[in-house]
Formats: structure tokens, sequence, C-alpha cells
């Protein structure tokens, strides 16, 4: 059985490289019929903020990332990885240090003067101290060999473990440290899997050792390179690094974050986009891509605008139904939204713009604010005659329906001998407060009768 996790640190929201990497590892559970677990790596006592854990499973949920079984908080299992740096203790793969911390800094400090790698001398190695005031505990590295291991991502990594000093696994006030607790962990929630950032994987040798000495199985890894910016630089808040809840709050769909996030970093041929459907069948944790992928917002947006368009109708309006609430513009009867979307959907690509596009039609014709230049160009004297006149047609306009109005509109123009372009600029200005929007006829029998003869009127007095 595949068992993945998603192992955050709660000192921030989930931004869009972690949510990348959960996605990966959950994608990889479900494709597999597997298992996906959320652990919260807690111990860092002065930036871990329960704030920001309820932030990042609030943000799992919203992206469809659902775990499996109870969460699980490092800060509560300090007594069990203690446990097993007693096993190691008395299995003779750890011993007992004494030096202190200007000890070992000065034995560091000795090895750089060599020209090495800093590292721990191995003074207390052969000392079989016991427990004591200020001791900590580490872990006797083998003097000789490599570590390798196969990465789902980067290929063959071997380390030479030279490159690794005996690392202490408890510190002196009795807390296991971080990588000891991560294998810990990893072995007893019986992960198989382990996808993270590649700024973790100098910790992966060091996390096999301590699985050799433990004498248990070794998960695979998978380490992905982390998001760049669009000029290829560190990804930074002005690139659009930000957290999901923001993209969330932006109006976003999570389909299309899931899609385009999977996409830096992992390909299927040439496709572009992806139900969430598709990627559980597709990804089987191949095709990682080693190269670092640029973020872009535009195609985000692109990305979004596509899954906009695909959702039901039904869908889209209950979705967008909070920012019409939040953009100011009150409680819209379901049908009515509905409506909007039919007329808006194709022009906006996120969920706040198509709120924000709906404003001219849900405002009264007082509120209306007309843009100035289109007001100035077609409130012409022209404008404002045709205005009158059609409001006495569409006074009269029995039904006020779509097609009626429509039918009333073409004869106007048609009586006339005028063309469309003469009069559906001043109609669009009235009706909309600027030369945007959709079919007039549409917008004319959402506003109805009253609402639409008042537009007509204002700019006609
Ligand atoms: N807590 C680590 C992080 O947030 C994850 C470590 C891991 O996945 O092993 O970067």
């Amino acid at each position: 059985e595949v068992v993945t996790r998603f192992a955050p640190s709660p000192t921030g929201h989930l931004h869009i490289g972690g949510a990348r990497t959960a996605i990966f590892c959950w994608l990889l559970a479900r494709h597999s019929g597997g298992r996906f677990h959320l652990r919260i790596e807690d111990t860092d006592l002065l930036r871990s903020k329960q704030e920001y854990t309820d932030s990042i499973l609030a943000s799992m949920r919203w992206l469809g990332l659902d775990w499996d079984g109870e969460l699980t908080y490092q800060t509560q299992r300090a007594d069990i990885y203690n446990s097993y740096v007693d096993k190691l203790l008395e299995s003779g793969h750890a011993y007992w240090c004494s030096c202190t911390p200007e000890e070992v800094e000065a034995m560091r400090e000795e090895a750089r003067q060599q020209g090495l790698k800093p590292r721990y001398n191995g003074h207390c190695r052969t000392r079989d101290l016991g427990p004591g005031e200020g001791r900590c505990v580490r872990l006797k590295t083998p003097l000789t060999g490599k570590v390798v291991f196969d990465d789902m991502v980067k290929g063959k990594i071997a380390v030479d473990v030279s490159e690794l000093d005996d690392m202490v696994i408890r510190r002196a006030d009795g807390m296991p440290t971080y990588n000891m607790a991560v294998v810990v962990d990893d072995h007893e929630m019986g992960i198989t899997h382990v996808i993270r950032g590649d700024d973790h994987v100098s910790n992966t040798p060091r996390q096999i050792l301590i699985y050799q000495a433990l004498d248990l199985p070794v998960p695979r890894f998978g380490h992905v390179p982390m998001i760049l910016g669009p000029d290829r630089q560190k990804l930074s808040k002005r690139h659009g690094a930000r957290a999901v809840i923001e993209y969330q709050k932006d109006g976003l769909l999570p389909q299309a974050l899931v899609s385009y996030l999977v996409r830096l970093g992992w390909s299927h041929g040439n496709q572009e986009l992806f139900s969430l459907d598709e990627l559980v069948q597709y990804f089987d944790g191949g095709n990682l891509n080693p190269a670092a992928a640029a973020f872009d917002p535009a195609k985000l947006e692109w990305c979004n605008a596509h899954f906009m368009r695909e959702l039901p109708l039904d869908q889209l309006a209950g979705l967008v139904e909070p920012f019409v609430l939040e953009a100011g513009l009150g409680d819209v009867p379901r049908e009515r939204l509905e409506s909007l979307c039919v007329m808006f959907r194709e022009r906006a690509n996120n969920l706040k713009a198509l709120a924000e596009s709906f404003r001219p039609l849900l405002v009264s014709a007082a509120e209306l604010v007309y843009v100035e230049k289109d007001a100035a160009k077609h409130f012409t004297d022209a404008g404002k005659t045709h205005l009158r006149a059609l409001a006495e047609i569409f006074k009269a306009c029995e039904p006020f329906s779509a097609e009626a109005l429509e039918a009333a509109l073409n004869a106007y123009v048609a009586d006339n001998g005028l063309k469309f372009k003469d009069v559906a600029p001043p109609l669009r200005t009235a009706l909309m407060g600027f030369m945007g929007g959709s079919h007039l006829n549409e917008i004319m029998a959402f506003l109805g009768r009253e609402e639409t003869l008042a537009r007509l009127a204002r700019p006609a007095q």
C-alpha cells in the first residue's frame, strides 16, 4: 500500500510551493488507492501558531485535499521519539555526549581551518558516558561508506558518510531533534513515499542513517525543486508568491490552482488543463521534473478562466454569491445570479472580477456610475434623442422579454433608416454606465421595464 504524508510547519499560511507538494503527495496516495496523512510539524514553539494550523487545514479542504485518519502534532509525541532514542542507545547506535556548544564550535572551527566541512569530531563516541545534566545524545554515524538513495525526482543521490558527522538526535534539554522526529513519525505512520521540497534534500541522508540504525525499512524519497518567479529568481510576494487563501479571496477556483500548480513540476504529454479525476488517474509519481519551473500569473488566470467556463451554471452562481455579497451588491436571488453569470461569465477571469462585472446591473439607475469619456462621447443630442424615442418604444413592449426587446430595437433602427451603431452606444452607456457588458436585449430583460426606463431617462433629461 502507498502511504504518503504532507508535513507542514504551522509558521505561516499554506503557500503555493507547499500546496504543490501537498497535491503531489495526495495524488500519489489517491492514484494508488493508498492513504494520505497530515502531520503538523509544530516543534518550533516560537513561530508555530494554532491560527496557521487552522488556516493550512482550511486551504487543504478548499483545494479538495482530504486526509486520512487523525492529524498528528509533533509536539504531542516527544515521548515516542525519545523511546526510539532509547532503543538506539541500548543497541549501541547512539551515545551520550557531554561536549559543550563552545567545545563543539571549536571542533567545527578546527575542521574549517583544515579546509574540511565543519563537524563534530566524535570526542564522546567511545567514552561510554551515561545520561547526565547538559548531555545530548548523538547517532554513531558509520565511519566509512556512502548513503545512497534513488530520488523520485532527482535520480540517484550518493553522499559519503565523511560528510555527515555524529548528529545530535536528542538535545541536552531532552527534546528530540527534527530529523529524529521525522524518521519516527514517518515510520510509525507507515509512510512509503516522502515527497517534499528540495530544501530538505540534505536532511535525507541523515534520516536514512537513523532508519538504518533502527533497522527500519527506508521509504522512497522525492525532492521537488522550488517554484521560481517569472524572472527565474526566488519566487517573491511581488511575483504572486502568495498564500492559497489569498487566491481564494481573489476568486480563483481550487481546481484551477491545482491544475496549474501540478503542471509546475510534472507533465503528462502536452496536456495543460486537468480535472482532479484526471490527475488522480495519471499521477503515479513519474514524470516529476527535476528542473525548477517558473510561476506565471497570467497562465494561472488563463487556467482559471477555463475552469470558470466549464462549471455548470448553478455551481458558478453558488460560487460567485459570496463575492457578490462581499462587493456590497446585496443578497441576489439565485436565479438572478444565474442570469448574470450567463451574461458575464465569458468576460471575467475570476469570481471576484465576475461579481464586480455585475455591479452596473445591481445598483439603481440613480447610483449607476458613468465612465466619463463614454458618457461625453455618446450622450450627444442625437444620442439623447434616440434614448427618448427608445424609452417610448420599450415602455410599450409586451412582454418585456429579451426576444421582444430585440425585435423592438431592430424595428426602431430599420424604420428610421439608422444603423445599429448609431443607437447601440448611447443605449449601452445609459444601461451599463460604460461601453461594456453583454447583449443589450438581455441586459434590459434582466433590469426589467421600470429600471430600464429609469436608465434611459437619466442622460436624456
Ligand atoms: N515541516 C517541513 C516543512 O514544512 C516538511 C518536512 C518533510 O516533509 O519531511 O518544510
